[in-house]
């Protein structure tokens, strides 16, 4: 008997952080495993298949959450494919994606294995010139360059003209082709076609549990600032992806997305994959509009990235979303206006949270007994102990006042961060008095694959002035500990 194995002309697998997690009984705190795919993975797969070709989805910690026996290496034997895409967008991803490309090479040495995200774009070069299994890196923006990429390893073509890739040509040399692609509108892709995905309702329910958040839904691509450690921020998105404005989806598509969503999974909640700011509050009004027009039942998490977030915005947030699993989060990391002067100095004049506007934003989560959570850090540029006892306070304040009630929806939250590259600091870190500690990808790549998966973020790449990496990474602990017991008490009664 002939047995035909399954053929796919793309296969993308999304990569665990370390291949053999220990999950032990608290799997389902292991927010360390992050199954996330990142948001472009979906609507990249769906451009594909549109075009005719025969896509899948894999997601390797999901797999193994929940199969603890689950193997790749026996999926990939089952199937045949000729290029398999690895997103490697976020940075502690950078081992898992690694290993999985070898898997991957070595089950299947003729399949073409490509990398992709942020993160991957950054370290083009260096993943080219270290790592054979790797044939190609897709900078930025992925959706026209894979497939221009895809349609011409089928026909045997030159690689030259594919737009953002990375590769190494058939001397062994490496090729950089010119970043031209960035998208200008985003409404001819579905970023919902999760059929395309394995397991796709158990993701949703997964995420919920693991990560809990149900559903990560694009609005848009782009941020007009300039966070010091994230490196998705409008000069890193510009050197990384050749993105030099923000381009957002129109609501009318977002809602139909949500609707789709709902629909099929019934999922609890969705995450809005884009902040709210001065220039935006307008988008979001007409979407949130659009949402209640539609009746849908679902909650929301919304981020704002940039002060004010009016009593009213409060209003129809509230008349659009069940308040069970809704959110508002903001991420000011102190409230030092010290510090945040020197951030609005070095880095971006749009940096402030000042303390009197936070306080109003917890008169109005209060008001609307809305969940508000406000994201503080230990490590911050320019932070010294005294601004750290002067956030602890103001935490403390908070626990006291809001700490015990349900009714009262205030959470402070402490985490520490990394610093990403493309990031302000990570590209000059001496302006903001840090020094990095892995700024190559192979000294990346080796760190996660020594870390293990964890509740709390436990690869802290650098030390300030006033913070060694390990003080920074145990205060937060304690600071989050400390807090503790705001984030159980909020949200919790309808
Ligand atoms: S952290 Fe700052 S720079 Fe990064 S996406 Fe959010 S608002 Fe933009």
């Amino acid at each position: 008997m002939v047995f035909i194995l399954k053929h796919y002309d793309v296969i993308f697998i999304h990569p665990p952080r370390v291949l053999k997690p220990e999950y032990g009984k608290n799997a389902k705190f292991v927010r360390g495993s992050f199954i996330f795919i990142p948001m472009g993975v979906f609507a990249i797969a769906d451009f594909l298949e549109k075009e005719g070709f025969g896509v899948k989805i894999i997601n390797y910690p999901l797999e193994q959450y929940l199969n603890r026996n689950w193997e790749l290496t026996n999926f990939l034997k089952n199937i045949d494919f000729d290029v398999c895409g690895i997103d490697l967008h976020w940075i502690h991803n950078a081992h898992g994606a690694i290993e999985v490309a070898k898997i991957v090479k070595k089950v299947n040495p003729n399949a073409k294995v490509i990398l992709g995200g942020y993160s991957a774009s950054y370290y083009h070069n260096q993943i080219l010139k270290y790592y054979k299994a790797v044939d190609g890196i897709i900078r930025g923006e992925g959706e026209v360059p894979l497939l221009k990429y895809v349609q011409s390893v089928k026909k045997n073509q030159s690689l030259d003209s594919v737009p953002n890739l990375s590769y190494r040509d058939s001397s062994k040399q490496i090729k950089v082709n010119s970043l031209t692609y960035a998208a200008k509108t985003l409404d001819n892709l579905n970023f919902t076609n999760v059929s395309l995905l394995k397991n796709a309702k158990q993701y949703f329910e997964c995420s919920r549990q693991m990560m809990g958040i149900a559903f990560n839904l694009p609005i848009g691509r782009g941020c007009p600032f300039n966070c010091p450690y994230c490196g998705g921020g409008q000069r890193a998105q510009e050197y990384i992806s050749g993105r030099k404005e923000v381009v957002l989806r129109s609501p009318e598509k977002v809602v139909e997305d949500i609707s789709n969503i709902l629909n099929k999974f019934k999922i609890s909640s969705v995450f809005f994959g884009h902040g709210t700011y001065p220039a935006n509050l307008k988008y979001w009004k007409k979407l949130f509009g659009l949402i209640q027009k539609e009746k849908l039942d679902i909650s929301g998490d919304l981020e704002i990235w940039r002060l004010p977030f009016p009593k009213e915005m409060w209003k129809v947030f509230y008349k659009t979303f069940s308040r069970r699993y809704s959110s508002i989060s903001i991420s000011p990391r102190t409230l030092s206006s010290r510090v945040q002067q020197k951030i609005t100095k070095f880095c971006d004049p749009t940096f402030k949270f000042p303390k009197s506007q936070v306080l109003e934003l917890i008169k109005n989560a209060n008001l609307f007994r809305m969940t508000l959570r406000i994201w503080l850090t230990i490590g911050f540029p320019f932070q010294t102990r005294f601004d750290v006892l002067k956030d602890f306070e103001f935490a403390m304040n908070c626990l006291l006042k809001y700490g015990k009630s349900n009714l009262k929806p205030i959470t402070i939250m402490s985490e520490p961060y990394h610093i990403f590259p493309g990031s302000p600091a990570y590209k000059s870190p001496k302006t903001f008095g840090i020094k990095l500690k892995y700024n190559s990808f192979l000294k990346v790549a080796d760190i996660f694959k020594r870390s293990k998966n964890s509740f709390f973020y436990n690869v802290i790449n650098y030390n300030t002035d006033h913070f060694s990496s390990t003080s920074i990474l145990n205060a937060n602990k304690l600071f989050f500990l400390s807090t503790a017991l705001m984030h159980l008490t909020t949200g919790r009664k309808t």
